[in-house]
């Protein structure tokens, strides 16, 4: 049956304020990492197997599980058995437990992995969140969640086909000074929201990468690093934009920018009169955001790094630091999601989380394309 204008215009509203509250729920009231803190322990550590032995699961993803309490990592799938196998050395990982992209549907014989972290390359995650699906596992996926809308409830609805669980990378979920610094907004520190500023980017290297080809990155600079703009309104915020209006900027004389943007300026309307104007850049390194209140202004500088989030609130009698200590993000990441498999945590970064960044993404990119508004 058609939905009439009216009530597809009641269910949009009613979905988007489902999914600020939920998002409210899951960022804004467990803003206090005390609050996510288990009433019981998961019984046993979940073997997590990673796919994609890259420069954040090297980096990143392996020494951090180290230090988690919940999980430990037992797989590997790697196109790089040279790889797979010194990775395998270096953090005790069977190395019966190396696979590769043939024979990854045969995770499904091993019990020693309970969930899949997908680190590929952002064209790949649908593919390999299905397959990790349907071979029975729980799925952890690497931001972007994938390349499109379509894609993103594919994997949704993959996930609960076969009742298992999933989570979206998004390790600023689990960063103490972040958590912090909303709680504070959220109790008023500077008065009422009224503008939020958002700029993340850096300058991109080897125009060969997979990052600078649209199949495999779904699109440029937004994609990979203006999403922490996004993200970062949409938390500080505690809501759902209703309305965009973007432009991007791509220089295709540059050798990296054939095929993607290299600059994306992002405005975003809120519900409460909030509006937020975002950038995302791959060609400047920036990466600071500042939310404006009626009564003073709060400057989170640098925004969104791996370690050393810092803020600073401003009344009217200059900057005064909030010192917050430093969390293991990817460990907190990690580790939520094996408490929040176990039923001790809650879902804080869940795939309709994800679903929901590319729903604004798709309609920023519509927006600069046809230099119209685009309602959301
Ligand atoms: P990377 O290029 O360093 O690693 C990608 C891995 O995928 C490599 O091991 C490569 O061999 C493998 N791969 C398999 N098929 C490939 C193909 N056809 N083309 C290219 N590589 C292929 O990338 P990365 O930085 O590790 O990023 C991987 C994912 O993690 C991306 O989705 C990215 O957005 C995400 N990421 C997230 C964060 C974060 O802070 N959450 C940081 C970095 C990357």
């Amino acid at each position: 049956m058609p939905i009439s204008p009216v009530s597809r215009r009641h269910f949009i509203a009613s979905t988007a304020a489902a999914i600020g509250a939920a998002s409210l729920a899951r960022f804004g009231t467990s803003t206090s990492l005390a609050a996510d803190a288990p009433t019981s322990q998961p019984s046993k550590p979940l073997g997590y197997a990673f796919v994609g032995i890259g420069g954040l699961t090297m980096g990143q993803l392996l020494p951090d599980i180290m230090k988690c309490k919940y999980c430990k990592p037992v797989a590997l799938v790697s196109g790089h058995p040279d790889k797979a196998r010194a990775q395998a050395l270096k953090y005790g990982i069977d190395q019966k437990n190396i696979y590769n992209y043939d024979n990854y549907d045969s995770i499904k014989d091993n019990p020693d992995i309970d969930v899949v972290y997908i680190v590929l390359p952002n064209g790949m995650h649908a593919e390999y969140t299905i397959r990790a699906f349907q071979a029975g596992k729980h799925v952890l996926c690497e931001k972007p969640m994938a390349n499109t809308v379509a894609e993103c409830q594919q994997m949704i609805d993959a996930g609960k086909k076969a009742g298992k669980k999933l989570q979206i990378g998004y390790r600023m979920h689990w960063d103490a000074p972040t958590l912090a610094c909303i709680e504070s907004l959220r109790k008023g520190a500077i008065g009422k929201l009224q503008i939020i500023n958002a700029a993340t980017g850096y300058v991109s290297g080897d125009p060969t990468q997979w990052r600078l080809n649209r199949k495999l990155a779904g699109g440029g600079c937004l994609m990979d690093i203006g999403i922490y703009s996004l993200s970062a309104a949409r938390y500080f915020s505690g809501e759902e934009p209703t309305e965009v209006v973007a432009q991007t900027y791509q220089d295709t004389s540059d050798p990296r920018f054939k095929e993607v943007e290299q600059h994306c300026d992002f405005q975003l309307k809120f519900p409460s009169g909030v509006m937020a104007s975002c950038m995302g850049s791959y060609n400047v390194a920036f990466n600071r955001y500042t939310v404006w209140g009626n009564r003073g202004c709060c400057l989170i500088d640098p925004g969104s790094p791996y370690h050393g989030v810092k803020y600073s609130i401003d009344t009217g009698r200059g900057p005064v630091p909030q010192p917050v200590a430093d969390v293991d993000q990817f460990a907190g990441e990690m580790d939520g999601f094996a408490q929040a498999i176990a039923g001790t945590a809650p879902f804080k970064a869940p795939g309709e989380e994800g679903l929901q960044d590319m729903r604004i993404i798709e309609a920023i990119y519509k927006s600069a394309q046809t230099g119209q508004a685009v309602k959301l």
